[in-house]
C-alpha cells in the first residue's frame, strides 16, 4: 500500500496507515524512532541548500525529525489540511502559532471561555507584548460582529468549550469572519473532538490546534500538541514560532507513542462517546443533579449545531449539583473507580473541579465573567464498562 495521504480511504484506515510506508524503512511495520539531534550532510552545498529551504531534508531536530514527520503527515491527512507541526505540548502548539501570527497592536478576538492556560497565555503573556485581547460570546454571532475591527488578525475558539461545553458554529463563524476580512485567521482548538469527530478545516477554519496529550495520545502517558493548516503558514510557525520563539520541540519517543495511539483513535472515540452519552443520561435523571452540560442531550442549547458539525457528541461532560460546590467536593471525595485528576481523553474515567484545578488561573471574578461557575464538575468518560462507571458515580452522588 502506498504511503501518505489517500483521501479515498476511510478515516480508520488512514489512522493506521497515513504518512508511513514500511517499504521505506526496511519493512519495519512500525515507524523507527530517530533518536538524533542533527543530520549529516553529503557536502557543504547540501547543508547550505537545506538551511536555505532549497532542498527538502532534515538538518536539526529543533526544526524537523523523520519520526516527527510521519506523525505530521498523518495528522494533516486526518484533519484534511495540507501540513501539520507536532510540538512538545498543546500549549507549545498554541504559543508557537500565536507568537508567529500576532504583533503589537494586533487584535486577537477570542471566545470568552477558554482552557485555563490558553486564557493565561493570552491575558498574562500576549497582552504584555502589546496584543489586544478581546473577548466575545461566540455563541452570539452579533457579539462577534460587534467586536471585529480593522486590527483583528486572529479569531480563536474551542468547541465544545473546556470546561462548560458551549458549542460554537464553526462554519458560520468562519464565514462571517471571512466576509468581514478574508485575511483574518480562524483558529479552532479541536482537542475535545479530534478529527475522528470534527474537522474544522473542512468547515472554513484556517488552523486547528491540539493538545495531543488528550485523545490523540489517548493513554495518559505523554504531553504533546500539534497545529494543522496550510503548508505556508505551518512552515512559518515551524521556522519562527517553534524554532526561534518557543523551542517547544516534541521528542521522537513521544511521537512514536502518539502514532500508536492514533491507530485506535476511532475505536476509542466510539467508546468514549457511547459511555459519555449513557453517563449524561443517567446524570440528567439523577435527583441530586441540577444541570448536565453535554451536547448529546436533546435539550442542550448546542445540540443542533453539534449534530451538524460533529460525527458524535464526544466524551466530555460537565455538571452542576443541586448542592453546589460543597456537594461537588463531597461527591469527588467519595469516588472509588473514577479518578480525581485533571487532563482528559484517557482510558480511565477522570473527574475534576475546574474552578480549583484546570481553570484556577482565572480569578473568581474572571471565572464569573467568563462563564465558569464555582460548582462546575467536569468528567472525561473513559473506556471502562459503562455500568461500572455509572455505579461508582451513583454511589458517590448518593453519599
Ligand atoms: C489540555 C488542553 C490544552 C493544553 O494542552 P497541553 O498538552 O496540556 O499543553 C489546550 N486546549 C485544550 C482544550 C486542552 O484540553
Amino acid at each position: 500500500m502506498s504511503s501518505t495521504s489517500n483521501s479515498k480511504l476511510s478515516f480508520a484506515t488512514r489512522s493506521v496507515h497515513a504518512g508511513y510506508n514500511s517499504a521505506d524503512h526496511e519493512g519495519s511495520l512500525n515507524p523507527p524512532i530517530y533518536m538524533t539531534s542533527t543530520f549529516a550532510f553529503d557536502n557543504v552545498a547540501q547543508g547550505a541548500a537545506r538551511f536555505a529551504g532549497e532542498e527538502s531534508g532534515h538538518f536539526y531536530s529543533r526544526v524537523s525529525n523523520p519520526t516527527q514527520q510521519i506523525l505530521e503527515t498523518r495528522l494533516a491527512d486526518l484533519e484534511e489540511g495540507e501540513a501539520a507541526l507536532a510540538t512538545a505540548s498543546g500549549m507549545g502548539a498554541i504559543t508557537s502559532t500565536l507568537w508567529t501570527l500576532l504583533a503589537p497592536g494586533d487584535q486577537l478576538l477570542v471566545d470568552k471561555t477558554l482552557y485555563g492556560c490558553t486564557f493565561s497565555f493570552m491575558e498574562h503573556g500576549l497582552k504584555k507584548f502589546g496584543v489586544d485581547i478581546c473577548y466575545a460570546d461566540f455563541t452570539d454571532h452579533a457579539d462577534i460582529q460587534a467586536n471585529l475591527s480593522e486590527n483583528t488578525r486572529v479569531l480563536y475558539f474551542e468547541t465544545p468549550v473546556n470546561p462548560n461545553m458551549r458549542v460554537m458554529d464553526i462554519a458560520a463563524i468562519s464565514a462571517l469572519t471571512k466576509d468581514y476580512n478574508p485575511e483574518i485567521r480562524v483558529i479552532v482548538d479541536n482537542t475535545y473532538c479530534t478529527p475522528a469527530l470534527q474537522r474544522p478545516l473542512t468547515l472554513g477554519a484556517d488552523l486547528v490546534v491540539h493538545s495531543a496529550t488528550k485523545y490523540l495520545g489517548g493513554h495518559g502517558d505523554l504531553i504533546a500538541g500539534a497545529v494543522v493548516g496550510d503548508a505556508e503558514t505551518i512552515q512559518q510557525i515551524r521556522l519562527s514560532g517553534l524554532k526561534d520563539m518557543t523551542g517547544a520541540v516534541i521528542a521522537p519517543m513521544t511521537v512514536f507513542l502518539i502514532l500508536r495511539g492514533i491507530k485506535t483513535l476511532q475505536l476509542r472515540m466510539e467508546r468514549h462517546c457511547q459511555n459519555a452519552q449513557a453517563i449524561a443520561e443517567m446524570l440528567e435523571q439523577h435527583p441530586t443533579v441540577d444541570q448536565v452540560f453535554f451536547p448529546g442531550l436533546k435539550n442542550n442549547p448546542g445540540h443542533q449545531i453539534a449534530s451538524q458539525q460533529m460525527d458524535d457528541f464526544g466524551g466530555m461532560i460537565a455538571l452542576e449539583l443541586k448542592g453546589g460546590y460543597e456537594a461537588g467536593v463531597r461527591m469527588l471525595n467519595r469516588l472509588k473507580l473514577v479518578k480525581l485528576a485533571v487532563s482528559l481523553g484517557d482510558a480511565e474515567t477522570l473527574i475534576q473541579h475546574p474552578a480549583s484545578m484546570t481553570h484556577s488561573v482565572y480569578t473568581p471574578e474572571e471565572r464569573a465573567e467568563h462563564g465558569i461557575s464555582e460548582g462546575l464538575v467536569r468528567i472525561s468518560a473513559g473506556l471502562e464498562a459503562v455500568g461500572d462507571i455509572i455505579a461508582d458515580l451513583e454511589q458517590a452522588l448518593e453519599g
